[in-house]
């Protein structure tokens, strides 16, 4: 079988003869090719983002792009006149995206050079092939989810968020309260269902079995009165972190069987896991249910039995564990907890019905 291809997750753009007409520093005017904004949109669309590397002067240049009324569309902007390998590999790390999901195009046969010599992995496009990128394979995501298209705002809004972490001098957990954060967890409906399915996929250090659950599996557990499925999102003074999590839940009268609990790395250090865990306890509670969460060890998922271990999820054993079904694998363990109500976070607000109980 082959290698899937990688999937794009960044363009870079050169600007002089590649997203417009003409240089910048020698000509009267520069124009907008016509191909430009379409196969901009399109591709921010799709959840891929934009950056800039132009060697260029930096204030002349953005102007002109927000003259153009293009430069909303770009997380990252690297003008000056450094070389360009060094600009893609500060946009990559600033993102946090491997090098291998960057593209780069530029009508300048050199700047390619230079930076396929630097940067192997980032795959380089000449500007004339600008109209056609949306169609290559490599510009079509596995999926396009609601967080998709509001991908550029959430990176935008990350960016503000660590450039005012980097300057805050307090407490963490006083700029964490700074953000005012707000988690809401929620019904999965049939349109979160590929949103869902992304963060089982995605989550590997923060999903608590390492099981991927198809498109198929969780529009079945939707359907199942006997399960719930719950997603989590969040935002924050600065924009929207989209879904951050997801749990499998699975109701018995007497016992909560969660099945799966994952979130995103990137709400980790807001101790998002915990506010879950701490309100599913809670909820559980309240309905008179002891919980029961499957966990199942990967190489990379340790973190995830610290958290439950440290809400009191433990081996002891109990009756309610023999009303559950059988584990799928000799690999997954059930920790066990009788709950009690959990105080409400510190550091958020929390908007969460109680689950149903049946
Ligand atoms: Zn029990």
């Amino acid at each position: 079988m082959n290698e899937p291809i990688k999937t794009v997750k960044c363009v870079v753009w050169d600007l002089d003869n590649t997203l417009w007409k003409g240089t910048l520093l020698e000509d009267s005017e520069v124009f907008l090719l016509d191909q430009v904004r379409p196969v901009l949109a399109e591709l921010d669309a799709r959840g891929v983002l934009h950056a800039v590397s132009s060697k260029n002067d930096h204030d002349l240049a953005w102007a002109r792009l927000q003259a153009l009324g293009i430069a909303e569309y770009f997380v990252l902007a690297r003008i000056g006149w450094g070389p360009k390998s060094k600009s893609i590999q500060d946009i990559a790390d600033r993102l946090n995206f491997a090098y291998d999901t960057i593209a780069f195009v530029d009508d300048q046969q050199v700047e390619r050079a230079e930076v396929a010599f630097h940067l192997p992995q980032v795959r380089c496009y000449p500007a004339e092939r600008l109209p056609e990128l949306p169609a290559l394979p490599e510009f079509i995501p596995r999926t396009v989810t609601v967080d998709s298209r509001q991908r550029r705002q959430m990176y935008q809004a990350n960016l503000q968020r660590e450039a005012e972490q980097e300057a805050f001098t307090g407490p963490s957990e006083e700029f964490l309260r700074s953000l005012n954060l707000v988690m809401r967890i929620g019904r999965a409906s049939e349109k979160d269902l590929s949103r869902v399915e992304e963060l089982t996929l995605r989550t590997s250090q923060m999903n608590a079995t390492g099981v991927y659950y198809s498109d198929g599996d969780l529009r079945a557990m939707l359907n199942d009165p006997r399960h719930e499925v719950l997603t989590v999102t969040m935002s924050d003074r600065f924009g929207p972190h989209g879904a951050v999590g997801v749990v499998l839940l699975e109701h018995n009268p007497a016992v909560w069987h969660l099945k799966l609990l994952a979130t995103s790395c990137r709400v980790v250090s807001f101790g998002a896991g915990t506010v879950v865990l701490n309100w599913l306890i809670g909820s559980a509670a309240v309905a008179g249910a002891h919980l029961v969460a499957d966990f199942r060890p990967t190489s990379r998922n340790r973190i995830m039995e610290i958290a439950y271990r440290f809400a009191g999820l433990t081996d002891e054993p109990c009756g309610c564990l023999t009303r559950l079904r059988p584990a799928h694998d000799a690999d997954t363990q059930r920790l066990h907890l009788t709950p009690e109500e959990r105080p409400l976070p510190a550091t958020m607000r929390l908007e969460a019905p109680r689950p149903a109980v049946t």
